[in-house]
C-alpha cells in the first residue's frame, strides 16, 4: 500500500467509526483504538502535507482561530416558522392549505429542537460551508467550528445529489451541558445559563479547539436544492439519514390534525426523556410538490407550522433580592419568591445572575414576575408584569459592598460578575475554600461537613485548610452538636485525607479555573507540586488543554507567599503533594475503551476509590447510562430508573466483586 492509500484508508475508517459513534450511537471499536488510529493518521499527515484534505477526520479537533467571521448570503433564504397555539389555529391552517392545493394532504410531525439553526452546503459529497441563520438572508461562515462537531459528516455516504444545502439545529444535550457546568462550578466559574444559548454562543467562538471540546450535536431536518428527486418530507428525512446525517427518529407521518394533536400531547409529556431540549413540534406538509405550490410568505413557509409546547412558567411575587458570596468572592443576586408550583416542584428562589440582568429586565422587589424553568436546574425570572407594579416601587440598587464583610466590590473589565476582593478576610470565602477542600470530589473528609467547617471558622479554631491538620479532639468536643465520638471521627477523617492522591489535593486547593479535569492534567504532567509552583506561564500553556486563563490563575495562586506557605504546611503534615510511586506502578490499560457507570453504595471500597480504580486502569466514567456504557457497577440501593435503563439497553450490571475480579 502506498502512503497515500494508507492515509485514505485511515480517513475512511475513522469516518465510519465516527459515524458509528456519534450518529448511530453504536461504536464497534473502543475509544482507545479510535485514538490510536487518529494519532497514526495525524503523524502521516504531518509528514505528507501533499495529501492535505480539508475534510480529514484529524481536523475535527480544531485549532484554527477565526478573528472575524465572513458574511455569506444564503443561496436559499432561511425562513422562520409561523406559530400556532390551539387546535383552532391548526384547523385554520389546514383550511388555508386545502384551498391552495389539490388532492389529499398529509403531514409530518417533527420535534422542534431548541438550539441554533445552521445551513450546511455539500458539494460532491463534501462539506464545503456551514453558515448561521443570521437575519435569514445572510449569516456567518462558521465552517471551521462546525467541522469539530462530530455528528456533522464531512464526507457523505450513499447516493447523494451533487450539490445541496441541508438545514438543521446545533444543540447541546443536557448531559454535556450539565457536565460543562459542573466543571465550571468546580473551577470557580459562573455556570452557563441554558443549553440553547451555550450552543449558539459556541458557534461564534474564535478558537475552534474550544468548540471541539464542547459536546455539541447537529440534528438535521430539511434538504434544499434543485432537481433532488425527493417527493416527500418523510423521504427527505430518510435520505438524509442514509447519507450519514443525524436525523432524529421521532418524526412521524400523519393524515389529520387530530393525529397532529396526539403527537403534540405525547411529546409535551415525554420530551423530558429526550437527551436534548425541544420547545415544540413542527408540522410540515409531507408532499414536496404541494410544498412548492404553497410557497412562502415574507417570513415563513406556508407549508409548515410550529406548535410550541406550553412553556413551564409561573407567576409569583418577588419578595426580596439577597446576595450570595461564593468561595471565589463572586457575588450572585438571588430572587426570594413567594413559593409557587412550577413543573412539579415548589419554587422559592430564582437566580438573577448579575447586575446587568437585573437592570435589563428592570426587576424590583415586590414586583410580580414570570418564572420559567428551562434546561437549567435553578429557575429564572424572565420578565416583570409591569401592570402590577405599585406606585411606591423603587428601582433596584445593586449592592456596592460585600454583604458579608462590607468591602467595596470590584468588577473587572469585561466581566459580568461583581467580586468581593477581600480574599483573606471575607468569611464566606474563607469558609467556602475550606468547604471545597473537604468536599467529596476533593479531600472527601469523612466526619466533617460544611456546617461544622463554618462553626470551626466562626469559633476561631481554623482560618484555612492547613489548620485542619492541627485540630485537637479537645478543641472540637465543646462545639455545638459535637460529642466525644463525633470529634474522634472528625480527627480520624482529617488524618485519613493524607492518603488522598495528589491530583485531588491539587483540585482541593481551590485554584480558580482548576477543576477536576485540569487538576488531573496538571498532576499527570508535573508529577509533583514543586514542579507546578516553579512552572512559568509559558510552560503551563504548553501542557495539553491548559489555556492562558488557567495558566495565569495557577501562576497567580502560587505567586502568593501565603499560598506557598499553606502548601508547605500541607507537605509537612504529610498530605500527598506528588504522584506516589505506587500509584504510577498501579496504572494499567486493562479497561481501555470501556465506559462505566457507578451506582449505589459499596461495601469494600468507597465510590471514589472505585472511580479512581476505573480511571487508573484506563476506563472511563460516565454519569448516565447510554448505549455507550460497557458496564454498570452496582452497589446496594441502585436507583430504579438506572436499573430500568440498563436492562432496557441490555447493559451488563456487575457487582463490586465482579469489578475487582476484572482488574486483578
Ligand atoms: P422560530 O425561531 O421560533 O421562528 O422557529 C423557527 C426555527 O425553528 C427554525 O429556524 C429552525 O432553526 C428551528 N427548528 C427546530 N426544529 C425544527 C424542525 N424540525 N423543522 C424546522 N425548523 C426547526
Ligand atoms: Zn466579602
Amino acid at each position: 500500500m502506498t502512503t497515500e492509500q494508507k492515509i485514505n484508508q485511515l480517513r475512511e475508517d475513522l469516518r465510519q467509526h465516527n459515524y458509528n459513534y456519534y450518529v448511530l450511537d453504536a461504536p464497534v471499536i473502543s475509544d482507545y483504538e479510535f485514538d490510536v488510529m487518529l494519532k497514526e493518521l495525524q503523524v502521516l499527515e504531518e509528514k505528507h502535507p501533499e495529501f492535505y484534505d480539508p475534510n480529514s477526520p484529524t481536523l475535527r479537533v480544531g485549532g484554527q482561530v477565526t478573528k472575524n467571521f465572513e458574511t455569506v448570503v444564503h443561496d436559499h433564504r432561511m425562513y422562520s416558522l409561523d406559530n400556532s397555539y390551539s387546535k383552532e389555529d391548526l384547523l385554520d391552517w389546514e383550511k388555508r392549505i386545502k384551498k391552495m392545493v389539490d388532492g389529499e394532504v398529509s403531514y409530518t410531525c417533527e420535534l422542534k429542537y431548541d438550539g441554533a439553526s445552521i445551513s450546511l452546503t455539500y458539494e460532491e459529497g463534501e462539506l464545503v460551508r456551514a453558515v448561521t441563520r443570521g437575519d435569514g438572508i445572510q449569516g456567518d461562515n462558521v465552517t471551521t467550528n462546525i467541522k469539530t462537531i462530530k455528528s456533522v459528516p464531512l464526507k457523505l455516504k450513499g447516493d447523494f445529489p451533487p450539490k445541496f444545502d441541508i438545514r438543521g439545529e446545533i444543540v447541546l444535550p443536557y448531559e454535556g451541558f450539565a457536565k460543562m457546568n459542573q466543571e465550571r462550578i468546580a473551577a470557580g466559574e459562573e455556570p452557563y445559563m441554558n443549553p440553547r444559548n451555550t450552543a449558539s454562543g459556541s458557534l461564534k467562538l474564535q478558537d475552534s479547539s474550544e468548540v471541539a471540546k464542547r459536546p455539541l450535536d447537529c440534528l438535521l431536518y430539511n434538504i434544499i436544492g434543485d432537481r433532488l428527486k425527493i417527493v416527500s418530507q418523510l423521504e427527505s428525512l430518510e435520505k438524509a439519514r442514509e447519507w450519514g446525517f443525524k436525523v432524529p427518529i421521532e418524526s412521524k407521518k400523519v393524515d389529520t390534525i387530530d393525529e397532529v394533536l396526539d403527537f403534540v400531547a405525547y411529546w409535551d409529556e415525554h420530551r423530558h426523556d429526550l437527551p436534548y431540549e425541544t420547545d415544540g413540534v413542527v408540522i410540515k406538509v409531507n408532499n414536496i410538490q404541494q410544498q412548492e405550490e404553497l410557497g412562502y410568505t415574507a417570513k415563513a413557509p406556508r407549508w409548515a407550522m410550529a406548535y410550541k409546547f406550553k412553556a413551564e412558567q409561573a407567576v409569583t411575587v418577588l419578595r426580596e433580592i439577597t446576595y450570595q458570596v461564593g468561595r471565589t468572592g463572586a457575588i450572585t443576586p438571588v430572587a426570594n419568591l413567594e413559593p409557587v408550583l412550577l413543573a412539579g416542584t415548589t419554587v422559592k428562589r430564582a437566580s438573577l445572575h448579575n447586575a446587568d440582568q437585573i437592570e435589563k429586565l428592570d426587576i424590583r422587589e415586590k414586583d410580580t414576575v414570570f418564572v420559567e424553568k428551562g434546561g437549567e436546574i435553578i429557575p429564572k425570572i424572565i420578565g416583570v408584569d409591569f401592570q402590577k407594579r405599585t406606585t411606591d416601587s423603587v428601582p433596584t440598587q445593586y449592592i456596592s459592598q460585600c454583604p458579608e464583610c462590607h468591602t467595596a466590590l470590584i468588577r473587572k473589565e469585561g466581566e459580568a460578575q461583581h467580586y468581593c476582593p477581600n480574599y483573606e478576610g471575607c468569611p464566606p470565602q474563607i469558609i467556602g475554600r475550606i468547604q471545597h477542600y473537604i468536599s467529596r470530589k476533593a479531600m472527601d473528609i469523612e466526619g466533617l461537613g460544611g456546617e461544622t467547617v463554618a462553626l470551626l471558622v466562626n469559633e476561631g479554631l481554623i482560618v484555612n485548610y492547613a489548620d485542619l491538620y492541627e485540630l485537637k479532639k479537645e478543641q472540637v468536643i465543646p462545639l455545638e452538636r459535637m460529642a466525644e465520638k463525633s470529634a474522634e471521627n472528625l480527627i480520624a477523617g482529617i488524618e485519613k485525607s493524607k492518603e488522598i492522591p495528589f491530583e485531588r489535593v491539587l483540585f482541593a486547593l481551590g485554584i480558580r479555573y482548576v477543576g477536576e479535569t485540569v487538576a488531573k492534567k496538571l498532576a499527570k504532567h508535573y508529577k509533583n507540586i514543586d514542579a507546578i509552583v516553579t512552572a512559568t506561564e509559558e510552560e503551563l500553556v504548553n501542557v495539553d488543554e491548559i489555556g492562558i486563563k488557567i495558566a495565569q490563575s495557577v501562576k497567580e495562586f502560587f505567586d502568593s507567599e501565603k499560598n506557598k506557605l499553606l502548601v508547605d504546611r500541607l507537605k509537612q503534615y504529610g498530605v500527598q503533594l506528588e504522584i506516589s510511586a505506587d500509584k504510577l506502578a498501579n496504572q494499567t490499560d486493562t479497561l481501555n475503551g470501556q465506559t462505566f457507570v457507578v451506582s449505589g453504595v459499596f461495601e469494600k471500597i468507597s465510590r471514589n476509590e472505585l472511580k479512581k480504580m476505573i480511571e487508573d486502569n484506563g476506563g472511563k466514567i460516565s454519569s448516565s447510562i447510554s448505549s455507550k456504557t460497557s458496564f454498570v457497577v452496582a452497589g446496594a440501593n441502585m436507583g430504579p430508573s438506572k436499573l430500568e435503563k440498563a436492562s432496557k439497553l441490555e447493559i451488563p450490571i456487575i457487582s463490586e466483586d465482579d469489578f475487582l475480579d476484572k482488574i486483578t
